[in-house]
């Protein structure tokens, strides 16, 4: 048996502009040990976002081949773009016993469940649909027909929130933010993640 402890592995999945990417992005600030997978997506860059920082912004065609290499651990369409999770990335991490975050939508939660069982999952929710309209609204990086769709398909979605182990409502972000981390502290204290962390207490204490 390998001697490092595996790390343990999130899936966070919203409808867009529930509060998903801002409130991760607190979460490793609060939390410098937890990484986030950085996906592929063919969808054009928005304003401000930085290629192999939140995404790693490709062509179909080379989405299509990595594909085809079998790249990714998982893939889906998402509002008319290909988004997918590199396998090789998820793998190194999960060696080294990293704690990961997937930001992924709930098709690819369901595969990724599929594939990685011990996987927990947390599914946030907007405190209301004017409030999401307006979240989406606020960012200003979409186009209006982009946030019209969006809102499109934001009810069917949210009904995916029954697949999730946690149900986060982002009313106030900070609170939202602190029971996310609740989720992954109490993750932590789990029996069998302990009994990795504190092996050699453990040895000792049962002599
Ligand atoms: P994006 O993913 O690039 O769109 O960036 P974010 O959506 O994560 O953040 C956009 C801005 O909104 C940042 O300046 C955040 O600090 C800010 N922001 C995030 N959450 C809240 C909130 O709950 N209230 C307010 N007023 N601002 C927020
Ligand atoms: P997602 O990644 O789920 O699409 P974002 O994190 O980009 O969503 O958030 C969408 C917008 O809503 C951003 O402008 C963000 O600042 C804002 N936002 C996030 N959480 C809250 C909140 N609790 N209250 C008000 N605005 C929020
Ligand atoms: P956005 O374009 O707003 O960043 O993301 C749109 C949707 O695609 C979100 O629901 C997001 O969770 C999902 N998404 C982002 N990356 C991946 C990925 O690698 N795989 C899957 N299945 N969905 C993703």
């Amino acid at each position: 048996m390998s001697s490092t402890p595996s790390g343990t592995l999130y899936i966070i999945s919203a409808p867009s502009g529930a509060g998903k990417t801002s409130l991760v992005r607190a979460l490793l600030d609060a939390l410098p040990q937890v990484r986030v997978s950085v996906s592929h997506t063919t969808r054009p860059m928005r304003p401000g976002e930085v290629d192999g920082v939140n995404y790693h912004f490709v062509s179909r065609e080379d989405f299509v081949q990595r594909l085809e290499r079998n790249e990714f651990l998982e893939y889906a369409e998402v509002f008319g773009n290909l988004y997918g999770t590199s396998q090789l990335w998820l793998e190194q991490n999960l060696a080294q016993g990293q704690d990961l975050i997937l930001e992924i939508d709930w098709q690819g939660a369901q595969q990724v469940r599929h594939l990685l069982p011990h996987a927990q999952s947390i599914f946030i929710l907007p405190p209301s649909q004017e409030a999401l309209r307006q979240r989406l609204t606020n960012r200003g990086q979409d186009a209006d027909e982009v946030i019209e769709q969006r809102m499109q398909e934001a009810v069917s979605e949210m009904s995916h929130y029954v697949e999730y182990d946690y149900l986060v409502i982002n009313d106030d972000f900070s609170h939202a933010l602190e029971d996310i981390k609740a989720i992954f502290r109490s993750n932590r204290l789990k029996q069998s993640v302990q009994q990795q962390r504190f092996n050699a207490l453990l040895q000792q204490l049962l002599l």
